[in-house]
């Protein structure tokens, strides 16, 4: 016998719901997810009237759905926001390229003015040519570094008072996750929250409206709505260590589906010990952007590229760094560490 649906208990239940379990219509799971994601943005204060937002869309099912559902929000609830889509292109040949053109469908679809700022022009290097002179172990160090600032860029051109990102609860959770096994608390702590103030210059706040949708629920959204939305992998993608947590944390998924959100709560209320020292956070000497060492990670890595150094900026070896980039002497100490790390 068909499944009735459990919330309207009058039409035929077509999914069983990742995050509940409830045996929900279409019309019923749409209103459930869409209501959600309100909750979140209502919750934690993430707008206000006459904003400016700019949806970091890279033609992916999550920033697709981000995308579509704040446009739909934003119009059910008043939101009163100038909704715009900001994209970054990284210079990828047969993914970026392919996606982008799926942000442009969206942007017609959508009726929002889009943004592209890329790679080849803010930094001189696109990803293809990173990875050639790279390879493909460290690819995705740079790929990150120079995203965040070229989003900010990009932000800064389009005039927005802030950024959304489609990040969803298994990211956040996956986060969590990794930067436990690295030790690095400081992103521990900063990983969880919702929204970041901007801090400092050039640094546009940004915010995830999607903290708590589950990425089988986006997946199922995008699907029953028929979204139009790109589903390749980079074809850069080695990285191997989130793999592994990725997947942990599938497993557990499957075991207990509440475990995504049990980890994002672990990070949540975690406090770190009084004592533990912490990055400061300062600006670049070189560009101005925010960075805790002299000079920013962006800087140091397109320094290394440049001077085809490529491994310069990868690990920690601020002192070093520094000193190359302002072309002082080094000492032999130095010289041999240089060696010792084949920069
Ligand atoms: Fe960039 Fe790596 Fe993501 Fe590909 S997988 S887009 S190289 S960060
Ligand atoms: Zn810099």
């Amino acid at each position: 016998m068909p499944v009735q649906c459990s919330s309207c208990v009058e039409k035929r239940a077509m999914l069983k719901r990742p995050k509940t379990g409830h045996s929900l219509c279409k019309e019923c799971f749409f209103w459930a997810f869409e209501e959600e994601v309100h909750q979140t943005i209502v919750a934690a204060n993430l707008f206000k009237p006459g904003e400016t937002v700019g949806i970091a869309a890279s033609g992916g099912k999550d920033s697709t759905v981000l995308a579509h559902v704040m446009k739909l929000l934003n119009e059910r609830y008043s939101y009163g926001l100038e909704l715009m889509l900001l994209s970054v292109d990284e210079g990828i040949t047969g993914y970026r390229d392919d996606s982008l053109e799926t942000v442009k469908r969206n942007q017609q679809q959508y009726g929002l003015p889009l943004k592209i700022v890329s790679y080849e022009e803010l930094y001189g290097w696109s990803m293809d040519a990173i990875v050639k002179q790279v390879g493909l172990k460290n690819n995705c160090t740079f790929c990150g570094v120079f995203r965040r600032q070229a989003l900010d860029r990009g932000a800064v051109m389009l005039k927005v008072d802030k950024i959304c990102t489609g990040h969803n609860a298994d990211d956040v959770a996956e986060t969590v996750l990794m930067n436990v096994l690295r030790g690095d608390i400081a992103r521990l702590r900063r990983c969880t929250a919702i929204s970041t103030n901007s801090e400092g210059d050039g640094v546009v706040p940004r915010c995830k409206p999607l903290k708590y949708a589950y990425e089988k629920e986006i997946v199922l959204y995008a699907y029953f709505k028929k979204l139009d939305y790109f589903s390749t992998e980079c074809i850069y993608s080695p990285n191997a260590y989130r793999g592994y947590a990725r997947t942990f944390l599938k497993d557990l998924e499957s075991i207990r589906s509440s475990a995504i959100i049990d980890i994002i709560h672990s990070g949540e209320t975690l406090s770190i010990r009084e004592g533990v020292k912490m990055p400061v956070q300062g600006t670049c000497s070189k560009c101005g952007y925010i960075s805790s060492q002299m000079l920013c990670k962006s800087c140091v890595l397109l320094e290394g590229l440049n001077r085809g150094l490529p491994k310069l900026g990868i690990g920690k070896h601020h002192r070093l760094h520094n000193k190359i980039v302002n072309n002082e002497p080094l000492t032999e100490k130095e010289e041999s560490k240089l060696k010792v790390l084949d920069i």
